[in-house]
């Protein structure tokens, strides 16, 4: 079977624009069984000649702060079960927040590689505001932009390396 890369994190980081942007028009079977594998999206993706699955794991997001933490970390938890290599997605506009932090525990718990990567870095300016994120712990940020599309090769060369 091809190797999976799960993208991981809170909501409203970009994830579903950086899969959309990976799959391109790939987009595989959206898995219709009961419960909470319904709303996660899988599709296919190929860099440097490997191919590989993508899983978008930013389907369940429940109202109430309580109920985010809990998806948040409910969706964690799948990703690390299924991927093989995990993108860990955060927020250069927002920062590093608590949310961050939850799932960086999670995903260092999992043994699984973890790549991290910094979305919104729209513009130069930004490119400075990735280096608070090296205090989560998993190493050298790769700062992209799903509006712009920036980084994103970056970001593939050290996903495949990993898979
Ligand atoms: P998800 O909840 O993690 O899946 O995040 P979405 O992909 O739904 O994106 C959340 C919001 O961030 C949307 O309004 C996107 O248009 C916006 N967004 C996504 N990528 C970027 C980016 O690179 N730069 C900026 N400025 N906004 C972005
Ligand atoms: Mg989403």
């Amino acid at each position: 079977a091809r190797p999976v890369v799960a993208i991981v994190g809170r909501p409203n980081v970009g994830k579903s624009t950086i899969f959309n942007r990976l799959i391109g028009d790939r987009l595989a079977i959206v898995e219709d069984k009961p419960g909470i594998t319904r709303d996660r999206i899988y599709g296919s993706a190929e860099w440097n000649g490997k191919a590989f699955s993508v899983i978008d794991t930013g389907g369940i997001e429940i109202d109430g702060d309580d109920m985010i933490l809990k998806s948040i970390r409910m969706q964690a938890e799948l990703a690390i079960e299924e991927a093989d290599v995990i993108v860990f997605m955060c927020d250069a506009k927002a920062g590093v927040t608590q949310s961050d932090e939850e799932v960086a525990q999670i995903l260092f718990r999992s043994g699984k590689p973890v790549i991290l990567s910094v979305n919104k870095v729209d513009n130069l300016k930004r490119v400075d505001d990735i280096y608070e994120f090296y205090s989560l712990g998993f190493g050298d940020p790769v700062g992209i932009s799903g509006s712009h599309g920036t980084g994103i090769g970056d970001l593939l060369d050290v996903v495949v390396e990993n898979l």
